[in-house]
């Protein structure tokens, strides 16, 4: 199918392109063909694809990545002197002249609606037949081109993300300090864990043991059901005196005193 669909991608690439996959990334590719194969116009499946494969393939497959990640991260560190595409002026001669000789095969089309999560590619919502400008591209590679030159034209600030280091285009703020990537291992996205990080460095030394109190309560509460009406009365008594505590109107140590004191889980 990707030989049919992508006629540059010969037989020999796709055995290559299966080995540097894992199984599950193989099955989550497989399902996504058998939903093409049985909606074939559902241009979504297409593209969720192809975001797939897109995915998988960056690291291992496509040597030219190297040279266009290490370009975004020079782009990171540029000064506000250059702006839009004059930011090219930032690489070295070869590469300048590399993005400047590129030619894309551009043209107009019907739009497949609109980009999930994407400030690259605006388009309009499903079911209406809008006439669009389009690009035209045989290869991953050139589609990621296409995309680097569109950030570069709009003059969409490209950032080094402040949790996972990665280059990201903010999607809302412009002063953005995280991605919206999944932390590897991690359930949550750089722009959670980052607010997180953010809201604990601006803990004091004693709101940060206070919550650790509070963790401990919960877990001895939870093995002991009996404590629960206690603990209920505990968590009340306790908004008082935090507000007490951040208003100034206790010192550190009597809350501390009084979060410390677990007398009243010895019943
Ligand atoms: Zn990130």
């Amino acid at each position: 199918m990707i030989n049919k669909l992508h006629p540059r991608y010969p037989q020999s690439y796709l055995t290559h392109f299966i080995n540097d996959f894992t199984k599950e990334q193989i099955t989550l590719l497989f399902e996504t063909i058998s939903k093409i194969n049985e909606e074939p116009e559902q241009a979504d499946n297409k593209l969720y694809f192809w975001n797939l494969c897109a995915k998988f393939m960056l690291d291992t497959f496509l040597d030219d990545i190297k040279y266009l990640k290490s370009d975004i991260y020079d782009l990171c560190n540029i000064t506000a002197e250059y702006t839009g595409k004059s930011r090219l002026h930032f690489l070295d001669n070869i590469r300048k002249s590399f993005y400047m000789g590129m030619v894309f095969n551009c043209g107009s089309g019907i739009s497949i609606g609109e980009a999930e999560n994407s400030k690259i590619f605006v388009s309009s919502p499903l079911g209406n037949d809008e006439i669009i400008d389009c690009v035209y591209t045989d290869t991953i590679l050139e589609f990621i081109y296409y995309e680097f030159h569109t950030v570069l034209k709009n003059n969409l600030p490209i950032k080094l993300c402040k949790n996972c280091n990665l280059p990201f285009v903010p999607k809302g703020r412009v002063d953005s300090l995280y991605c919206e990537r999944t932390v590897p291992g991690l359930k949550d996205k750089c722009s959670v864990v980052g607010a997180n990080n953010t809201y604990k460095s601006n803990l004091s030394d004693t709101e940060t043991e206070f919550y650790a109190a509070r963790r401990r309560y919960n877990t001895r509460v939870s093995r002991n059901p009996l404590l629960k009406t206690e603990f209920e009365v505990w968590k009340i008594k306790t908004k008082e005196k935090l507000t007490a505590y951040r208003n100034g109107k206790i010192s550190a140590d009597e809350f501390k005193n009084w979060f410390m004191d677990d007398e009243w889980t010895k019943i």
